[in-house]
């Protein structure tokens, strides 16, 4: 079945409901979004789009993304979303390793990208784009659950992306988890676009257009935590997805403003580590709003979840606890930690997570070497590291990559860095290891200082001394201005061992 099904059945029992805002203006009905896309895919079809064929998107957040994506769908198509926020050479790059015969794009970003490809772009604030979704509609081509619907290229923070190939059937499973793991959908609830409509926050469209909710993009087309606070209050309730750098700036821009998010029904996070510190301080200023998910590209936000009342619930003997890890297996995959021949371990063991089920990828685009790799015996091996609890909590520790070994015992970096944290002169902090000729690897702290804070090694070590076990300490402690992130806001800890290797 191919997902497009569900803006047709929105539009059939409630055309005329609300469906794509621009801040608090309606720009589309539910039944003018359906007959746009349609439109689209009948002019895609024409163009000689046959399904299978990919069709790139390199657009900011804008209400015609969900056209766009959907009228790929409806013709057959593959949609090849790429970050906004790349270089224009990136983008070319993914476009060309796709083999997407065209691309959509908007005004922002289209003369960048006509300078570096030849493939035909589409402005979708054009006068071409507008006659195509003006014109007559097509039916929607049939696919099997199998068949390609996305192209993921992921966020490389190591070489090249890899293109994810995301099916319909995966994000089925993903969407039809999302109400019974994540969080129940109200018809009048808005899916409210934060985050990039090309990662997780674009995943989680389908449910929204499948329950008939608005779909608000914010008018900046991008996150600015003042325009979310200002649209929720006039406009929830609004759900989204977040990563936890977001969540932060949300709570400075709200204590700043001294609001306490009206109108924000959910705030969904993940897609990178939330230390606990900011995650209860968020809870404390908004209330229970938020929930976590745990994904990658490879099983689209959809490997676990820690529940609303698991995030808020103070009161559980084991809150702290739970709130250190990233939940329990969505329903439609089950979760081990294997050694490193892929055996399950038994809880309370450390290993590489592993996941299978309904929403894990059939391979890497055109890369059957990295496929292998990945895939193994069935379950995708996801890089991570990780402990089940007794009671099926995953605490996610690090990427194995980021291990830090030393004297032949494993650190794990996020546990030093939620000790950092702890401490008030720390606004940010990521820890890496630097080669040490004695221990073979050494813990070193890259620190952001809080405003109006120094940071004094001494004082952070006494700290530590507190927390941790001594041998986790930081032997060295350097001082930023900002940590390096990559495009989706993650920490390039790759740039941090090299600025090491460069100092020294
Ligand atoms: P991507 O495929 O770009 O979405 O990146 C996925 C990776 O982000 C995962 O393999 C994890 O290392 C990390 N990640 C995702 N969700 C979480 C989370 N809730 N907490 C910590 N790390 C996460």
């Amino acid at each position: 079945m191919n997902l497009a099904h569900w803006l047709e059945r929105s539009a059939c029992v409630g055309g005329d409901r609300p469906a794509l805002m621009l801040g608090g203006e309606v720009v589309a009905d539910y039944a003018t979004f359906h007959a746009r896309a349609a439109g689209l895919a009948c002019a895609l079809s024409e163009a000689g789009v046959a399904p299978g064929d990919r069709v790139g998107i390199f657009m900011k957040n804008c209400p015609d993304y969900l056209v766009v994506l959907f009228g790929i769908w409806i013709a057959g198509g593959v949609a090849v979303p790429i970050n906004a926020k790349l270089h224009a050479r990136e983008a070319a790059w993914i476009l060309q390793d796709s083999g997407a015969g065209s691309a959509f794009v908007t005004p922002d970003l289209g003369p960048g990208l006509a300078e570096v490809t030849e493939l035909p772009l589409t402005d979708v604030t054009g006068p071409e784009f507008a006659a195509r979704i003006h014109g007559p509609g097509r039916a929607i081509a049939p696919r099997a659950p199998e068949d390609m619907a996305w192209l993921f290229y992921t966020s490389g923070t190591t070489g090249r992306p890899k293109g994810v190939e995301i099916t319909h059937g995966m994000l089925m499973a993903t969407s039809l988890a999302y109400p019974v793991d994540v969080d129940p959908v109200d018809p009048g609830d808005a899916a409210y676009y934060a985050a990039p409509m090309s990662h997780g926050a674009g995943i989680y469209a389908p449910i929204h257009v499948r329950m008939g909710c608005r779909h608000i993009c914010p008018p900046s087309g991008g996150y600015d935590a003042g325009e979310l606070l200002e649209i929720a209050a006039h406009h929830g309730p609004l759900s989204m997805f977040m990563a936890p750098t977001m969540v932060r700036r949300l709570t400075d821009a709200a204590k700043a403003a001294q609001t306490r998010g009206e109108g924000i029904k959910t705030i969904v996070y993940g897609g990178g580590p939330m230390y606990v510190a900011d995650i209860a301080e968020a809870v404390d200023w908004f209330g229970p709003k938020f929930v976590q998910i745990y994904g990658q590209g490879e099983c689209p936000m959809a490997i676990t979840a820690l529940s609303r009342s698991d995030v808020a619930d103070r009161d559980h003997p084991r809150w702290r606890d739970r709130l250190a890890s990233v939940g329990r297996a969505q329903s439609v995959v089950e979760v081990a930690i294997g050694d490193a021949r892929g055996e399950a371990l038994p809880p309370g063991m450390a290993g590489e997570i592993m996941v299978r089920g309904l929403p894990v990828m059939p391979g890497y685009w055109q890369n059957p070497e990295a496929t292998d790799k990945t895939l193994r015996d069935g379950w995708l091996m996801t890089g991570d590291i990780g402990v089940l609890d007794a009671d099926g909590y995953l605490i996610l520790r690090d990427r194995s990559k980021d291990v830090i070994i030393s004297g032949g015992t494993n650190i794990y970096p996020r546990e030093v860095e939620e000790a950092l944290l702890l401490h008030p002169s720390v606004h940010e902090v990521s820890v890496v290891g630097r080669p040490s000729e004695e221990w073979g690897e050494d813990v070193v702290a890259f620190v952001v200082a809080a405003p109006g804070h120094a940071v004094d090694p001494a004082a952070l070590d006494a700290h530590c001394l507190d927390q941790i076990a001594r041998f986790k300490r930081p032997k060295d402690y350097v001082v930023l201005t900002e940590l390096p992130k990559n495009n989706y806001g993650k920490v390039l800890k790759t740039e941090l061992r090299k600025a090491w290797e460069d100092r020294a």
